[in-house]
């Protein structure tokens, strides 16, 4: 019996001793985590993040009103409405997305010829009520305006591989 006692705290030690290295190899790798929200990780020119429109630079719209964007969506969350300005030209009056029905395949932003609905890169914006996530064209409008920095930029990244 003793000597299965040593054997048994023999092994023990040994575990411990094991575990201690493990740990201790860790202390001097590269950590896995990020401290989020103060560190973010990287993210992909193709991420599939919150809905813009788009401005051009001299701050005409994009969005044409073509409609495709409406008519592929497969959650059916766009809503547009439009009508010819007074230069002829064809413009949204109203362009809702319902964020609480998106399933956010990118197919909207796939059919716009001219990339005016994009998925951008925000991921944080999570809200407190259902009705925060019924966006109209001034959300998407200011969306754009804010994102179109890195936005352009992407779309730039992603270029050479379509
Ligand atoms: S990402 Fe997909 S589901 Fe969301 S609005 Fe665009 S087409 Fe619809
Ligand atoms: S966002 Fe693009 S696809 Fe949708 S209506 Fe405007 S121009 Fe057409």
């Amino acid at each position: 019996m003793a000597s299965l006692g040593a054997t048994a705290r023999s092994f023990m030690l040994w575990e411990l001793l094991s575990g201690m290295k493990l740990t201790f190899s860790y202390m001097f790798k590269k950590k896995a985590t990020l401290n989020y929200p103060y560190e973010k990780g990287y993210i992909s020119p193709r991420f599939r993040g919150e809905h813009v429109l788009r401005r051009y630079a001299n701050g005409e719209e994009r969005c044409i009103a073509c409609k495709l964007c409406e008519a592929i969506c497969p959650a059916q969350a766009i809503t547009i409405e439009a009508e010819p300005r007074d230069d002829g030209s064809r413009r949204t009056t109203r362009y809702d997305i319902d964020m609480t029905k998106c399933i956010y395949c990118g197919l909207c932003q796939e059919a716009c010829p001219v990339d005016a609905i994009v998925e951008g890169p925000n991921f944080e914006f999570a809200t407190e009520t259902r009705e925060e996530l019924f966006y109209n064209k001034a959300k998407l409008l200011a969306n754009g305006d804010r994102w179109e920095v890195e936005i352009a930029a992407n779309i730039a990244a992603d270029a050479p591989y379509r």
